[in-house]
Formats: C-alpha cells, sequence, structure tokens
C-alpha cells in the first residue's frame, strides 16, 4: 500500500501522524511552500459544539494520539444582539492560532509527523492516483469533490478579518448576531494574547444579501468593536474570503480515495467550526487504511453534526434581529451556563430536532 496525501492542513496531517503510529509513512503534497502559508487567524473549539466530548484537546491527545496546545481555554464568552447582550461563564472550550505563526495548529501537528512534505507541489489528483494505491484529498475545500460530483455546496461565505492591538482578557471571545452588523452571519472577537486580538466578519452570500457590500459593512463593525471596547485597535494585519465553501459529501469514499476534512464537510454551516471534526476525519480515514475500522461507518456521528447544523443555519437566516434578540435574552442568567456544562444532551441535536419541523429547507438540503 502506498499512500498520497493532498494537503498539509489539519486533517491532512492528522492523518499521516496517525497513519504513522501504525507503521504506514504516507506521502503529503502541499500546494504552499510550507505548513500555514497563509493569513494568520485565531480560531475557537466550543465544548458545546463536539458533544458528546467535553474537552476535545484532552480527548485528542487520550484517544487518538494527537497533541495541541491552544492558546487560551475559553472562561467567558459574550453574545451580543442589537438590544440584548449575554455574558456565559465556565469552562467553554478553548481558542487557537492557524496559518503563519510557530505555535498555529498545524504548525504543532507538522512537529508530530516524520511524513515527507513535497512542498509547491502542483500534483493534481489525478496524478496521485495513477501512481499511489491511495489518495487522501484533504486541500480544505470542496473542489474536487464538486468535480467527480460527490458534493452538494449548501452554502458560500464572504469574511473579512483583521489581526488588532489593543489591551484583551485572552480568556474571553465575544461574537454578534445583529443583522445590522452582519445580515444573516455573524461577527466575533477572538484575543491571541492580552494585547492582539483577531476580529472578523461573516456573512453568507444568500440572494437576501446580494447588495450588500462587506467592505461598508466591515467600517460600521470595526467601529462598533472600538467603541465597544472603548479602543483605538489599530489593525496590524488583515485578510478577506470570498466564497468560502461549506458542503457535504454523498460518501465519504470513493474507490480508494477517501475525503476528509472540509473536502469531505466537515465546516459545520451554522457558525462555521470545523476544526475538530477536520482533525477526526483524518484519524479516522487512518484508522481505515490501517484495519482498525470502517471510514465510513466513523464519519456517521460527523454527517449527522452536519446535518444538524445546517437545520440550525437555515433557520439563523429565517430569523430578525427581534428574533436574535429574543433569543439572546433567553441565554442570560444561568441558562446558557447550564447548556454549555450540560454533559447530559447534545444541545445543538435537540434544537435541530425540535427546529426541524419548522424551517422551510431548501431543495436538496438534505437536511430532512
Ligand atoms: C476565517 C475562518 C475562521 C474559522 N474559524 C473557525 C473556528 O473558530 N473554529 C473552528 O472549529 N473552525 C473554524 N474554521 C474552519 C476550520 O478552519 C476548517 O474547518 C479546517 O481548517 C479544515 O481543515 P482541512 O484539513 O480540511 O483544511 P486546511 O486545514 O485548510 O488544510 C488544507 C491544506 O491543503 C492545502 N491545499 C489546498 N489545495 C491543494 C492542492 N491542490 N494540492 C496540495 N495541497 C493543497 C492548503 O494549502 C492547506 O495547507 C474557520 C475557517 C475560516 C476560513
Amino acid at each position: 500500500m502506498n499512500v498520497a496525501i493532498m494537503g498539509a492542513g489539519l486533517s491532512g496531517l492528522a492523518c499521516a501522524i496517525t497513519l504513522e503510529k501504525n507503521g504506514i509513512t504516507p506521502t503529503i503534497f502541499e500546494k504552499r511552500s510550507s505548513v500555514g502559508d497563509r493569513f494568520v487567524n485565531a480560531e475557537v473549539l466550543l465544548s458545546i459544539l463536539s458533544r458528546p466530548v467535553h474537552d476535545c484537546i484532552a480527548s485528542l491527545s487520550e484517544e487518538y494520539g494527537i497533541y495541541l496546545n491552544p492558546t487560551s481555554s475559553v472562561q467567558k464568552m459574550e453574545i451580543i444582539s442589537k438590544n440584548e447582550k449575554a455574558v456565559i461563564e465556565g469552562h467553554l472550550g478553548f481558542s487557537n492560532v492557524r496559518g503563519r505563526e510557530q505555535d498555529s495548529f498545524e504548525s504543532q501537528l507538522e512537529k508530530q509527523t516524520q511524513t515527507p512534505i513535497h512542498f509547491n507541489s502542483e500534483k493534481t489528483y489525478e496524478q496521485l492516483l495513477s501512481s499511489y494505491s491511495h489518495v487522501i484529498l484533504a486541500t480544505g475545500d470542496g473542489e474536487y469533490a464538486k468535480k467527480t460530483r460527490n458534493y452538494r455546496e449548501d452554502l458560500t461565505v464572504s469574511i473579512k478579518g483583521a489581526t488588532v492591538e489593543g489591551e484583551f482578557d485572552r480568556y474571553s471571545v465575544t461574537a454578534w448576531v445583529d443583522y445590522d452588523l452582519a445580515p444573516f452571519g455573524y461577527c466575533y472577537l477572538i484575543p491571541y494574547s492580552d494585547k492582539e486580538a483577531n476580529i472578523s466578519l461573516a456573512i453568507p452570500d444568500l440572494p437576501k444579501n446580494k447588495d450588500v457590500e462587506i467592505n461598508n459593512l466591515w467600517d460600521q463593525f470595526y467601529d462598533q468593536v472600538r467603541s465597544q471596547t472603548n479602543q483605538q485597535l489599530p489593525i496590524t494585519d488583515q485578510f478577506q474570503i470570498t466564497k468560502y465553501s461549506m458542503g457535504i459529501c454523498q460518501s465519504p469514499r470513493v474507490g480508494n480515495t477517501f475525503y476528509v476534512g472540509n473536502c469531505f464537510g466537515t465546516m459545520m454551516p451554522f457558525l462555521g467550526f470545523g476544526q475538530y471534526a477536520s482533525i477526526l476525519s483524518g484519524v479516522y480515514a487512518a484508522y481505515d487504511l490501517c484495519g482498525l475500522g470502517k471510514y465510513e461507518e466513523l464519519m456517521k456521528p460527523l454527517r449527522k453534526s452536519y446535518d444538524d447544523s445546517l437545520v440550525l443555519r437555515r433557520s439563523m437566516e429565517q430569523l430578525s434581529n427581534e428574533g436574535l434578540d429574543r433569543i439572546v435574552h433567553a441565554l442570560q442568567g444561568n441558562i446558557g451556563e447550564k447548556l454549555f456544562q450540560t454533559r447530559l444532551i447534545n444541545p445543538l441535536r435537540v434544537a435541530s430536532y425540535l427546529l426541524r419541523p419548522y424551517i422551510k429547507l431548501k431543495e436538496g438540503d438534505g437536511s430532512n
């Protein structure tokens, strides 16, 4: 067996680490000149989104031998709608860095593998398939899956983000769900440290957003963050992404090709989280190749999470600022904290189950 991994991101590297542990040395092909050679941003892993697992960093090391050091544990989250604010406290998850930083998650994973990485690769999937017995598609998007008609795209999103300097509580993150700031989307602030934070704005490319200009919204959002934090927040770095795709493969494996990470559909359409599921998908593909499980079976819970997340996303698209205010109001007090802390139920699954009959699913959503 000789295995090619296309993409040295979270899922591809997690796959390589797991294969190596089980005696298989794959070859990685990465189109960029080094691991994580792209914009820097802060991301979070929220425990409410990884149920039944409460601490995904501990679980990754204890159950899968994947070791990651986040930047901080998230102990406080402020959720701000147009007229309401909820503050949720407790052990809510972790924040981490991505991209061109020595402690980014992808850099940390690279250090855990001996697998040779061919940088600046221009190899196509077809070329790899003709030279290797198995190909792991880990390119972070659904392009190849689309070409092979194995992918249903549900949403594309435009994202604009920046690194700002100021004074921050590194254990606290803020999310804005206010459709004046981000129509049918959201904005957030995640500190990298006490002195730097990432602020971002994400809006779905919906027909009702066709006249929305992200750069105009950005100015409004930036002003809002500055006034709410009462700081100047000079920008030191910026990124912008258009048409970031969220969708899912019909089959996680076709012949000897495994679709992992975003190539499969690990990016959850509700709020755009995908790190934990991406890492797991890479591990699961390796398990299959090592005879430790069946990829299609192992991926079933991740597909279910995607479907639940899509129901929540479609519900979000049907809300107004008044509806968001009501939800944020309901999260005040200890209800929000209880939702985050409960280990008995998966709140997002329950919400998706309850909302399913009431939302208008689009044709082809496949989530009914
Ligand atoms: C702005 C932003 C914010 C996000 N915030 C969060 C968050 O807060 N929490 C969360 O859980 N998730 C978040 N996500 C989602 C998360 O980052 C992704 O789900 C995750 O990185 C996907 O992992 P992956 O392995 O599929 O792809 P990646 O980690 O992106 O890796 C893909 C790799 O493949 C390489 N590649 C691409 N094309 C080729 C090719 N043709 N040949 C060879 N190599 C190729 C790329 O260069 C890259 O190295 C966010 C995403 C974005 C864009």
